[in-house]
């Protein structure tokens, strides 16, 4: 430390409580980063590496960017995962003895960012704690700092933090340093998260009144957690906070993590993007706030009965009210985002401009409520009831602003006339001063005769007057100064224009100041408005939401959902949503499903690529958009209240690219097991696929007599073994249905229409033929096929009678899902059986490694024969 200079010791200090962001160091117009944080950061912003003398014997690496355009560099930081702590000077050079006093005034993460391009309009950016009291409970609290809102909920497994923090897509997660290590490592390697640390602590900064409603300790501390850090690293108010909300998981519909992602709830699985996705299909959001909330109820849809009956018979009635629906549209693009601009404000970061956009954002309010009245629907005219315009803040935005301000707060230029008394005063002496001057021109251009005689403005020399060089000659006043030499004219100043100037520059600068003064105090008073804008908000995107899912049933011939208590489900001619609107909705071929205690679950076979996995998906897609509150897509639906769907895909479907193990995939089979109730919606989609024949075959099958026997949940289980159409004989709540194709001229066509039943023959080679494999290929296929067909099929009604526990069924009872003896037995040939007999006979602690090796050679030698 001795060794550097005064300024790199206090960079030092400050460093040493940041060592896992950038410190921005300000200097001057600049701000600079040293040493190692000078050459991580010019690598990865491309900025140039230099370097500074700090006193020491070695150059101090060193790299800077200008304090005007920080912002973006800023952001680029935050987007790769890092932090980045602010350090200003704060207090005034020219009045520091030494070193200028610096502070770090806000710490900036990916989970705190409040503007630029870290924020998408349409999602949330949750930051996340994670509170563990022993070894399998969690807390977990997430706060969206944008928009104020939190929440808190206490989870039974790594399993459901993992689900929910990838619900959230959280960026970063406050814990303490004593989290378990495991934990820890799956928080950044496997969900990417940026993670800071909090101290556990009895609540203090001043948020007891958000965390009073939770009584569970864990949550509570979640929330301290959370909170603390927020106050710790903004240092600012942050008044715009709500009271954290507790919520259980399953209070709503759950979709875990792999189901979320097979459906293709918010993106899609090849490209991340939300186009092509169910959000996508849905989005006929006309606020930011709304196309936030719409993907909140598609992350959690309700299992509510009355609930879900609500939200239906509102976007029915504003089906119907097709031309307030316009006009409840076209107000709606109007209001901005309120909930964030709400939370600018309490952070202090908001100008003219913004408190513009409220004051027409509230303006639309009065009318959109009367609109509301207007619809006879109980619920959407209590939710106009509910909204609050806020009219005095309307009105005191309005009498304070003009219509297009300067984007600085600290140029003038803001306030209207008649505001402020002594604001109009000022303003009129500068007016006037201005006028004066434009007088002045008139008339010395009038007394020296020179016609181009001007006079400008600059904020070296304040007013002046330019004559050019070639009229000088004209010029003689002893009251002229001279005061500036340019290539072509003179400047001049005189004893009365600068003082004149002087007024001038003196109402100017009081103008200024006091319409910033004047903006800070209507911005408190807006602070005084922020829980009825955030109550406002929420109302206002629900109404968004609702219109929205109103919008598109209308466009695409959505059907209203019907929720029974039975067991039934009734789908007539149900599509694919997303399917159906990127192809063209002509060609989609619709499709039914029954569903009921006759038949709980259904086998799906057909050849490849003739929409098994699509039909399901419908199915899937269908209970979820009716959970969410909104229409279906089918000419009829009838269906029961899901606790909870499943999807699972076979590890070889090309719709994971090959992503997957089949480890993976027994994993998540496991997972939808064990957790599935008779209320859950499972769908396997070739589960088995990958393995080999038997196994898969084996495993698929124990599989579908697990769930018909101990689960009975609403099962579609595609396959392609064709062998497996037999058990509807065995179970009795099993039906076969398939999906038809023809054969015209030697080649399939897919008709893409499911029908009752198991599917006659398999495909496989007429795919081949449609991919255009050569037809030698096609053909020596076919005759391998029919030599495969002469030979013994394998018989699974006579594997089930057999009792002896096969290889394949031993290793699936080590997956653990299979504890109960459903497991199935494979077939074993007597050969088998032999080997494995005489396998079992050995007794190992008697055998030298020789004898075993050559026990070894003589099985191998069985096996291979
Ligand atoms: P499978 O799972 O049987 O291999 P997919 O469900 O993946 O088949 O469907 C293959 C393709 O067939 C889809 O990409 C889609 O283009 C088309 N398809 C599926 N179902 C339909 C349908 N009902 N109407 C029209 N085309 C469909
Ligand atoms: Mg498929």
């Amino acid at each position: 430390m001795e060794q550097y200079t005064p300024m790199i010791r206090q960079y030092l200090a400050i460093k040493a409580q940041h060592e896992d962001a950038f410190l921005f160091f300000r200097l001057g117009d600049f701000y600079e980063m040293f040493f190692e944080d000078a050459t991580k950061a010019s690598q990865l912003l491309e900025i140039t590496l230099t370097s500074r003398d700090g006193g020491s014997s070695e150059r101090i690496p060193m790299c800077g960017v200008p304090y005007h355009s920080a912002a973006g560099y800023i952001e680029q930081l935050i987007e790769l995962g890092h932090k980045v702590a602010i350090c200003e000077q704060v207090e005034d050079p020219r009045q520091a003895k030494g070193v200028v006093k610096r502070e770090v005034v806000q710490l900036i993460t990916p989970g705190t960012v409040m503007e630029g391009k870290g924020l998408t309009d349409k999602e949330n950016n949750y930051i996340a704690s994670l509170f563990s009291e022993g070894e399998h409970t969690y807390s977990l609290a997430f706060c969206d700092l944008s928009t104020g809102e939190s929440r808190t909920t206490a989870l039974a497994s790594l399993d459901e933090v993992i689900n929910e923090l990838s619900t959230l897509r959280a960026k970063e997660a406050v814990i303490t340093q004593d989290l378990h290590e495991e934990v820890q490592k799956t928080l950044t390697e496997r969900m990417n998260l940026t993670l800071s640390y909090e101290e556990p602590a009895a609540e203090k900064g001043g948020f007891a009144a958000l965390t009073e409603n939770i009584t569970h300790s864990g949550m509570k501390q979640a929330a301290h957690l959370l909170f603390h850090y927020l106050h710790r690293t903004q240092k600012r108010s942050l008044t715009h906070l709500q009271p954290v909300v507790v919520y259980e998981v399953h209070q709503f519909m759950k979709i875990d993590l792999y189901s979320k992602r097979n459906l293709e709830l918010t993106e899609t699985i090849r490209s991340k993007n939300k186009k092509g996705s169910l959000l996508w299909l849905l989005d006929e959001t006309m606020t930011a706030m709304g196309g936030r909330m719409l993907k909140q109820w598609i992350d959690r849809p309700l299992i509510n009965r009355r609930h879900i009956n609500e939200r239906l018979s509102m976007v029915e009635t504003l089906i119907q009210a097709f031309f307030e629906r316009q006009e409840i549209r076209e107000m709606l693009k109007e209001v901005y985002d309120l909930e964030r601009l709400a939370g600018r404000v309490a952070f202090g970061n908001v100008n003219s401009r913004d408190l513009i956009q409220l004051k027409k954002s509230l303006q639309q309010i009065p009318m959109l409520k009367d609109l509301l009245l207007r619809i006879h629907n109980e619920e959407i005219q209590s939710l106009s009831r509910k909204m609050n315009p806020c009219e005095e803040l309307m009105d005191l935005l309005e009498q304070a602003f003009v219509e297009n301000p300067p984007l600085s707060v600290k140029e003038g230029g803001m306030i209207r006339d008649g505001f402020h008394a002594e604001l109009d005063e000022y303003r009129d002496a500068s007016r006037n001063g201005k006028d004066w001057i434009a007088n002045l021109q008139q008339e010395e251009r009038e007394r020296t005769g020179i016609k181009s005689l001007k006079i400008g403005y600059n904020r070296i020399f304040g007013y002046y007057i330019e004559i050019t060089k070639a009229n000088l000659h004209l010029l003689n006043d002893s009251r002229y100064e001279r005061k500036q030499t340019l290539a072509n004219c003179e400047r001049f100043i005189t004893p009365e224009l600068k003082e004149k100037e002087a007024l001038i520059l003196q109402a100017t600068e009081k103008m200024i100041d006091l319409e910033y003064e004047l903006f800070i105090d209507i911005r408190e008073q807006v602070k005084g408005f922020i829980p009825e804008l955030q109550e406002l908000s929420r109302l206002v995107s629900e109404l968004d939401v609702l219109q929205c899912f109103a919008e598109v049933s209308e466009k695409r011939k959505y059907t209203r959902p019907e929720l029974t208590d039975s067991r039934e489900l009734f789908i007539k001619d149900g599509r694919h949503p997303v399917v159906e609107k990127v192809m063209d909705s002509q060609e989609y071929v619709p499709n039914d499903c029954l569903m009921n205690k006759e038949r709980e679950m259904l086998l799906v076979t057909g050849p490849n690529m003739s929409g098994k996995s699509t039909y399901m998906r419908q199915v899937a897609l269908t209970a979820i958009m009716a959970q969410i509150g909104c229409f279906v897509p089918a000419a009829e639906a009838k269906l029961p209240v899901f606790d909870q769907v499943f999807t699972r895909i076979g590890a070889a479907d090309d719709l994971i690219s090959g992503q997957s193990t089949f480890m993976v995939e027994m994993l998540e089979a496991k997972n939808a097991i064990t957790h599935a109730t008779n209320q859950s919606l499972i769908l396997f989609d070739e589960i088995g696929r990958g393995t080999s024949t038997y196994d898969g075959m084996a495993l698929a099958q124990a599989i579908i007599e697990y769930i018909h026997e101990h689960i009975q949940a609403k099962t579609l289980f595609s396959t392609h073994y064709h062998e497996l159409t037999v058990l509807e004989e065995s179970l009795p709540q099993l039906k076969n249905v398939h999906v038809s194709a023809v054969e015209k001229n030697g080649r399939v066509v897919f008709l893409h229409k499911i029908k009752e039943g198991a599917a006659d023959k398999s495909y496989g080679i007429h795919v081949a033929q449609l991919a255009e494999l050569p037809s030698d290929l096609i053909e020596r296929a076919n005759e391998i096929l029919a030599e495969l067909e002469q030979k013994e099929k394998p018989d699974i009604q006579k594997r089930r009678e057999k009792e002896q526990p096969s290889a394949v069924a031993e290793a699936v009872g080590q997956l653990s899902f299979f504890n109960e003896s459903a497991a199935a037995p494979a077939p074993l040939s007597n050969k088998e059986k032999k080997i494995l007999d005489e396998l079992a006979s050995y007794d190992l602690l008697e055998m030298t490694p020789l004898d075993a090796m050559n026990a070894l050679y003589t099985l191998q030698k069985k096996v291979k024969k």
